[in-house]
Formats: C-alpha cells, structure tokens, sequence
C-alpha cells in the first residue's frame, strides 16, 4: 500500500467516545501500516459548540491510546481559504445566495410531501433579480449560500462499502455558509481535505450521503480526489448509539474505571469485523490486523462487559518490559519486579489491583489462620533459603508441600487452601509456588507460625 494521508476530524464538542476512537484508530494504523501520515483536524467552525478544552481534552485521550498526529490543524485558524473556496465558486455560479428563513423552508418541505414530491430544495432563490436581493437585504435579510450540485449520479469505489453511488438529484443543494458568514462542516472538509492532500478519508458511514457533494465540490474546487471508506458505526446490544456529548463510554471515563488503552483499540478496531476481538501485544500488531475490507456493513453489536474482560486479557499477556515503567511508578521496581509481575498478572482485572498485591508481599498482614497443625509443619518444614530461581517452582515447592502432605496427611484444598490464607491473607491469587519466592523465607516463616498460634 502507498503512503496513505489520512485525518480523524472531531468537532470538539466532548470527549471521545470508543465509537470516537474506532475511527481514530482505522485512520491512524492506515497511516502507520503504510508509512503515512495521520493528521488531526479540529472541526470548529462552529464556535458555540467547540471548546478549546475539548480539543486539548481529546488530544489527551488520543495521547493514552498511543496514538500521535503528525500535524495538528484547527478549522477556526484557516477561515482565509474557506472564504476562498467560497469566493470561487460563487464566481464560477456554483454557489448561489438563498434568503428563505427555517420556517419558510420547512412549509415549503410538507407542502412537497404532501403532493407526494421528493422535500428537495426547489433553487428558487436562483430566480431572485438583483432588485429582489436589494430588497430583501433592505428588509435586514442575510443571505445563506448554497452550492449548485450537479444533479448527476456520483459513483466510488468505498474502501469498505464497494461500489457506492448517490443520485444527487435526490439531494438539496447543500448550504455551505451560514446567514452570519460561518461556515457549515462541507466547504471546511473538502478544502483541508484537498490542501493537505488527504488520500483516503476513512470515516462513520452517518457521512455517506456528504461523500457525492464532497465529491463534487473536490472536483468544483479542482482538488484530486480523495478515496473513500465507510465503517459501521458501534452500537450497544440494545441497538444505542454512542454520542460524544451524552459522555457515554467516553475514553476518560474508561481509563478512570482502569480500562487498559491497548484493549480499548483492539476493541475499537476489530469489533464489527470479521476477526475476532482479542488482546494484542502493542499497535503495529494491531496495524498489522487491520483489514478495512474485513469490517462489516452492520452495525458493530458489543457489549461494554466484552471490553472489560478483554482488558484484563490485555493485562494477562503483557511483557514485563511493556509494563516496568507503568510499574515503577507504582512504586514497584528492582529485582523483583519482574517475577512479581509475571507471578501476578493473570490475577488481575485493573492494573491498579497490582498494589494490593505488592503490599501483601512487601507489607506485614492480619494472622489469617486455619488448621493450626498444618500451618505448624509447613512453618518448620519450610525448606532452607536462598531457593534456585530455576528450580523452585518445579522442584522446591513440589517437594516442599510433598513433604507437608506427608506428615499431616493434608491434601489438594485442605492442603493449599490454608497454606494460601497464612501467606497471603486472601482466599484465591496467584500461585502460591510463585508468590513464595517473592515473600521470602522469613516473612514466609513468621506468617505461617503467627497464623498457627491460636487467637
Ligand atoms: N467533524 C465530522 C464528524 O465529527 C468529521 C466527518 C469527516 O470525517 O469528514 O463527524
């Protein structure tokens, strides 16, 4: 694949959204996937909506699942080439003032439905003389601008879709610019698309009616075309959609609740396709996975339990050299860091779990005791330290608690259950061959006599 120049365009009007970021995301492992560039547009030409701290809020979100735009653009700084796009098609005739008001539109609408006529804008304005202009400007009428579509069949070839086409004659004439001079989403798009030469526009599939005016207003414009890929949009099982400003399944809200980013895009981009949704190691596996051809037409089904599990999945089977950063600002480093974490990982939903974890090897704990005679013979029969880091877990422990079966006739959970209780003070964790090690001899020792003695 040839370097694909790719933008994710959010209007920063929330935080992101995990259906946010499975667009992201397919734009920016194309770009990695091909050695391209990925760009993050800032839609905010509508200057009620849009916040700054949106923005910054969103490319923070974006940060944390690793992802890092080469170029960081803003609608509101490039107004000067919208203006002259728009100047230039209105002097080529394809953009024409309206002055119709919401509620003249709107009759005009039910009026067309009710004779049983497609509710397309009906160009009137394009019969209004200059003297009717003056008139109405006179009145205190501003003008909205629509451009003149071509009323043609608009046909491509979708990354995702195959071939797409869209009779524009079904198609109002779009309004490009507002009565107050502000643009609408349309005339922004194409122009950045064409001036920072975007190759493929991979996008929600809510933009595929917008693709047969951009089309035609790229080509208005005289940019070369830009492919065109729509993905299904992510739902809940119940069939809800994901919206930024209801903060549903926001990617804040997630790293609050301990989600691990990396399940967060392996989620996002491989639910709804034809590969199944499991963990990977880092984003080139995941860029390595994606096949656009493979997402699917339906809407992508999930259900937020799904992502939880798949974030501890995510966590079981990550290398320690993944982690030690994360780790040592938990305040677990040094030599046992490393066993520590592949002892305890498959134990864990949230990283966060890991520092109760930590305490327990590192912390004096509650006496926690049960069957005084067995934790008395495991104490005393406690095998001399150090124990060989590469026979422990085979040989050291199997012949240790081998040992303890023999003399208190203890076995399977009668045996291991208050072994786990003494050294531990928790009924299930990690395997006990692992953790002793990292507790130590003489804590070991001292926890399982305290929890002989009786209360
Ligand atoms: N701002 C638009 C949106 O958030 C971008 C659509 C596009 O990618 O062209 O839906």
């Amino acid at each position: 694949m040839p370097p694909a120049t790719v933008r994710f365009a959010p209007s920063p009007t929330g935080r992101i959204h995990v259906g946010n970021a499975r667009t992201a995301l397919l734009n920016a492992l194309t770009a990695r996937a091909s050695g391209g560039r990925f760009i993050l547009r800032f839609d905010d030409t509508d200057a009620e909506r849009s916040r700054r701290e949106y923005a910054d809020a969103i490319e923070t979100d974006l940060a944390w699942l690793g992802l890092a735009p080469d170029l960081v653009v803003r609608q509101s700084e490039r107004l000067p080439l919208y203006a002259a796009a728009a100047g230039r098609l209105e002097a080529e005739g394809r953009l024409y003032p309206c002055y119709e008001t919401a509620e003249e539109l709107d009759r005009r609408r039910k009026r067309q439905i009710g004779r049983g006529l497609p509710p397309v804008y009906d160009r009137a304005a394009l019969a209004l003389t200059a003297e009717d202009r003056r008139r109405l400007e006179a009145e205190g009428r501003r003008p909205h601008w629509r451009f003149m579509l071509d009323r043609v069949d608009v046909a491509w070839e979708d990354g995702i879709r195959g071939p797409s086409r869209i009779d524009c004659a079904s198609l109002s004439d779009p309004v490009l610019v507002r009565e107050d001079g502000s643009y609408l989403y349309t005339l922004p798009s194409v122009v950045d698309d064409g001036d920072l030469a975007v190759t493929d526009v991979i996008r929600g599939e809510d933009h595929v009616t917008n693709t047969a005016v951009q089309i035609q207003l790229a080509s208005a414009l005289g940019f070369a075309p830009s492919r065109y890929a729509h993905h299904n949009l992510l739902v809940t099982a119940s069939g809800e959609g994901l919206s930024k400003r209801s903060g549903s399944l926001s990617l804040a809200g997630l790293r609050a609740d301990g989600v691990e980013s990396l399940a967060i895009a392996a989620f996002a981009v491989l639910t709804g396709t034809s590969d199944p949704v499991r963990p990977v190691a880092d984003l080139d596996e995941l860029a390595g996975l994606l096949d656009l051809a493979h997402v699917g037409r339906n809407p992508a089904r999930f259900d937020p339990a799904e992502l939880l599990q798949l974030s501890a999945r995510t966590l079981h089977g990550l290398p320690f050299a993944r982690l030690a950063d994360r780790l040592a600002a938990a305040g677990i480093s040094g030599e046992a860091a490393e066993p520590f974490w592949l002892a305890v990982r498959g134990n864990l939903a949230r990283f966060d779990d890991i520092e109760g974890w930590w305490g327990i090897l590192h912390r004096e704990i509650a006496a926690a005791g049960e069957d005084a005679e067995l934790l008395a013979a495991a104490a005393e029969l406690l095998p001399p330290s150090p124990w060989d880091d590469r026979t422990w877990a085979a040989e050291g422990w199997r012949s240790y608690t081998a040992a303890i079966r023999e003399r208190t006739g203890r076995k399977g959970r009668a045996l291991f259950h208050p072994l786990r209780l003494a050294l531990t003070g928790r009924d299930s964790g990690p395997e006990l061959a692992a953790l002793l090690p990292l507790i130590g001899r003489e804590r070991a020792e001292a926890r399982l006599r305290a929890a002989a003695r009786p209360a």
